[in-house]
């Protein structure tokens, strides 16, 4: 039919579909082991999003599915249900190839353990450049970009040096060059200072900062250590699998590395509209199984249900 009058009207503008601005997008993801029978859910429905240009800290118990959460973002883990979207490519179905490309190009990866990031018998130089050769880049532009990465997170002096002839800060800050080679949007970090003291800790986040700052990686970062989630702008913190608050501060941000920016925290709201009330809350008022619910004209308020006054 082309008559003008038997056109159907526009169809309302669909609901954005959840994330769709997003970088990385986590959606409802459960990720369970099965190990010797015993099922264990890793992640239990987990929502993430985290934006373009983003540093991002993940903090939680030992546990509560970080690491899980980083492999699959990775891209060496798959999950078992929900949706994980990372630069456009949903990461539950990848072909082979896909999967190679991914990781080479889009996310980076670096390890808490020092020694699994490099290899015993390369250089800085010769470990920073092999990602690239992999991918094929020219000899002259693997060299100038080697040598630009090691400068930019203070680790030019390493570049001779096989890993027993450097400290763990600076091996892990070489790590996140390798991890950096081929210009990924995402820099994926799992504890990469736990094995390091507070102050060689500092300098690997400084140059994990250098990563989003200067060379304009999207960075998530799993950390133990409230000295580095203290100076980043949002730390969203894993429970059970789940994401359950996150902290926002302001006033941190480049420049400013030492800023005591004002951090709030948040409760997360998940899509069915579920929120978790801290056991604090609960026990000061008694809170238990059944809660009253009411709407005012700005805030919900929510109630024991032994109300006297009910
Ligand atoms: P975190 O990094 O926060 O400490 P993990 O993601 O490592 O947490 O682990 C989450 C849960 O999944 C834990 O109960 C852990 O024992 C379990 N787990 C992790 N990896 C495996 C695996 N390969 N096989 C079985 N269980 C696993
Ligand atoms: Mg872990």
């Amino acid at each position: 039919m082309t008559e003008a009058g038997m056109r159907l009207p526009a169809a309302p503008a669909r609901e954005a579909e959840y994330g769709h601005d997003a970088l990385v997008v986590c959606d409802n993801l459960v990720r369970i082991y099965q190990a010797e029978g015993i099922e264990v859910q890793a992640l239990q429905g987990l929502d993430l999003l985290v934006h373009e240009g983003e540093m991002v800290a993940l903090v939680g118990a030992s546990g509560s599915g970080k690491s899980t959460l980083l492999q699959v973002l990775a891209g060496l883990d798959a999950p078992t249900a929900g949706r994980a979207r990372v630069a456009g490519q949903d990461l539950a179905d990848m072909s082979r190839s896909d999967r190679v490309r991914y990781r080479r190009h889009v996310v980076g990866f670096v390890r808490q353990q020092t020694a699994r990031n490099l290899l015993p018998y390369l250089t800085a130089s010769q470990v920073v450049d092999l990602p690239m050769a992999i991918a094929g880049v020219p000899r002259a532009q693997r060299r100038t970009r080697t040598a630009e990465l090691l400068e930019s997170v203070g680790v030019a002096h390493c570049a001779g040096r096989r890993p027993d002839q450097m400290s763990g800060g600076e091996q892990q800050r070489v790590a996140i060059c390798v991890a950096l080679a081929n210009r990924p949007r995402v820099l994926l970090a799992d504890e990469p200072t736990g094995e390091l003291d507070s102050e060689t800790a500092q300098e690997v986040f400084a140059a994990l900062r250098t990563a989003n700052h200067d060379l304009g990686a999207t960075v998530v970062v799993v950390t133990h250590d409230a000295a580095v989630s203290g100076q980043v702008a949002r730390t969203v913190a894993i429970r059970d699998g789940r994401t359950s608050s996150e902290v926002l501060r302001s006033g941190v941000g480049p420049g400013d590395v030492h800023a005591e920016g004002t951090a709030e925290e948040y409760a997360v709201m998940d899509r069915a509209g579920r929120v978790q009330v801290p056991r604090e809350f609960r026990e000061a008022l008694a809170l238990t199984r059944r809660v009253r619910l009411a709407l005012t004209d700005d805030h919900v308020e929510i109630r024991s249900d032994r109300d006297e006054d009910g």
